[in-house]
């Protein structure tokens, strides 16, 4: 069997929780980890979707625009793709059963996958989020988060399966971002239902983990209840 990249998290998803914005890893080291994944860029200004090698930024109305290698992120996720596993959904999921029968694509519950579903969607329910300040808790930007709906669209959604034992690494069960076939617009994906799409996934072998050495980070204390809290900004 080929083994397969490893899946490479910049920094543990609880930092961002903690409301940790800046660190200092770049679009450019992402490119060096990964041609597929998502993110989001510092100072939380707008939401990411790395795919085919090409890193975009949602703004919070949905516009994407391309982002140089200079560009700094406190949290993105990716690997190289190539996909392990394919399956056809040509007959119309609602978005109650999405998340269900994605999961029933995956062997085991306990490994962490990345995913990517390309074709027709019915609907998808997207957002993004407007720039923050710094320190400024995870969970309150659900309030200010910008929610926008596509129906009957084209494109690509990108992203993760994560065990829920590594909820203080990346979001536990599916993270997906969405971005449309002209590569236009997209967001965070909060609900789907899909026309016609083909479902690629993909096993890692192993997770590399980004410790960045920035004095939020080394001086950041456990404050939030993470579990409770990504309930709360991710779904
Ligand atoms: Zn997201």
């Amino acid at each position: 069997m080929t083994t397969r990249p490893p899946v490479f998290i910049s920094a543990p998803i609880a930092a961002l929780v903690e409301g940790i914005y800046r660190e200092d890893t770049t679009i450019g080291t992402l490119k060096a980890h990964g041609d597929l994944g998502l993110g989001t860029f510092n100072d939380l200004d707008g939401e990411m979707v790395l795919l085919d090698g090409v890193v975009y930024r949602l703004r919070p109305d949905g516009d994407a625009t391309i982002i140089g290698d200079e560009v700094e992120t406190p949290f993105a996720c990716v690997t190289f793709f190539t996909g392990d596993a394919e399956e056809r959904f040509d007959k119309p999921v609602a978005a109650e059963d999405f998340e269900r029968r994605l999961a029933d694509l995956l062997p085991s519950r306990n490994l962490v996958y990345s995913l990517r579903i390309d074709g027709r969607f019915a609907h998808v329910r997207a957002r993004s989020v407007p720039k923050q300040v710094n320190y400024r808790p995870l969970a309150e930007i659900a309030a200010i988060q910008t929610v926008f709906e596509f129906e009957d669209v084209e494109g690509t959604m990108v992203g993760f399966y994560t065990p829920s034992f590594l909820e203080s690494v990346h979001v536990p069960g599916f993270h997906l971002h969405f971005l449309t076939a002209d590569r236009k617009r997209g967001g965070h994906v909060l609900s789907a239902a899909t026309s016609d799409v083909v479902v690629r996934q993909q096993h890692a072998p192993k997770v590399e983990l980004g410790l960045p050495i920035t004095l939020d980070f080394l001086t950041m204390e456990k404050t939030r209840d993470i579990a409770a809290d990504i309930e709360t900004v991710e779904r």
